[in-house]
C-alpha cells in the first residue's frame, strides 16, 4: 500500500498541532513538527538548540539546513511508518524542494498539502491565549507573534503555489470547532 504523507499546511494559530494528535491515530502516521524538534533541543540543551533559541524568540525562521538535517534523519529513522504528518514544515521553497527529492528517492511522495485558513486577528487572539497557559515565550508577546505571521506570509505562503502546480494544494477552513475541523480534513484526505 503506498504511503500517506501529508503536509499540514498553515500559519501560526492555525491548528497544525491540535488536528495533527487526531491524524495520526486516524491515519497511523508519524509527527514530524520541526518546531517541536527545536524546542526539544533547546529542553536538552544541545548547541543547536541554543542557536536556534534566539531566532525562535524573535519569531523569525531558523536556517534552513538546521530543520532540513534534522526532517531528513526523522524520515530515515522511521522507514516502517505508514506515513508522516508534516507540521511547521516545510516553511520555505528550499525546504519543499529538499523534502520532495528526500521523499521522491524513496518513491513515497507527498500525497496532499492541506492549508488551514484563519483571519489574521484570529491567529493572533488563539496564540495569545495559548501564550498564557503554554509557556511559550513567542505565543507570549504580540509584537513576536506578528512577526511570525509576517514570515509566513512573506516565506511560507508562497507554497501554496508550488505545491498547486503539482495538484496537492486543497485549502481548508481554519475556523470552527476542532471536530468541525478534523471533519474538512478527513474529507480532504479521502
Ligand atoms: P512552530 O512550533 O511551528 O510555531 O515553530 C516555532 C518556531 O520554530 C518558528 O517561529 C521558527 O522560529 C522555528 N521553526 C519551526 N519550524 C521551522 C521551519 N520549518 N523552518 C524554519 N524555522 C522553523
Amino acid at each position: 500500500m503506498s504511503k500517506l504523507n501529508i503536509v499540514l499546511f498553515g500559519p501560526p494559530g492555525a491548528g497544525k498541532g491540535t488536528q495533527s494528535e487526531f491524524l495520526i491515530k486516524k491515519y497511523g502516521l508519524v509527527h514530524l513538527s520541526t518546531g517541536d524538534l527545536l524546542r526539544a533541543e533547546k529542553e536538552a540543551g544541545t548547541e543547536l538548540g541554543l542557536m536556534a533559541q534566539e531566532i525562535m524568540g524573535r519569531g523569525e525562521l531558523v536556517s534552513d539546513e538546521i530543520v532540513i538535517g534534522m526532517i531528513r534523519n526523522k524520515i530515515e529513522a522511521n522507514t516502517a511508518a505508514k506515513g508522516f504528518i508534516f507540521d511547521g514544515f516545510p516553511r520555505t521553497q528550499a525546504q519543499a524542494v529538499a523534502l520532495d527529492a528526500m521523499l521522491n528517492a524513496k518513491s513515497e511522495p507527498i500525497t496532499a498539502m492541506l492549508a488551514l485558513e484563519v483571519p489574521e486577528e484570529e491567529l493572533v487572539k488563539r496564540l495569545l491565549g495559548r501564550g498564557a497557559t503554554s509557556g511559550r515565550a513567542d505565543d507570549s508577546n504580540e509584537g513576536v507573534i506578528r512577526t511570525r505571521i509576517r514570515e509566513y506570509e512573506n516565506k511560507t505562503a508562497p507554497l501554496k503555489a508550488y505545491y498547486s502546480a503539482q495538484g496537492k494544494y486543497k485549502a481548508i477552513n481554519g475556523v470552527g470547532s476542532v471536530e468541525e475541523i478534523t471533519g474538512r480534513l478527513m474529507k480532504a484526505i479521502g
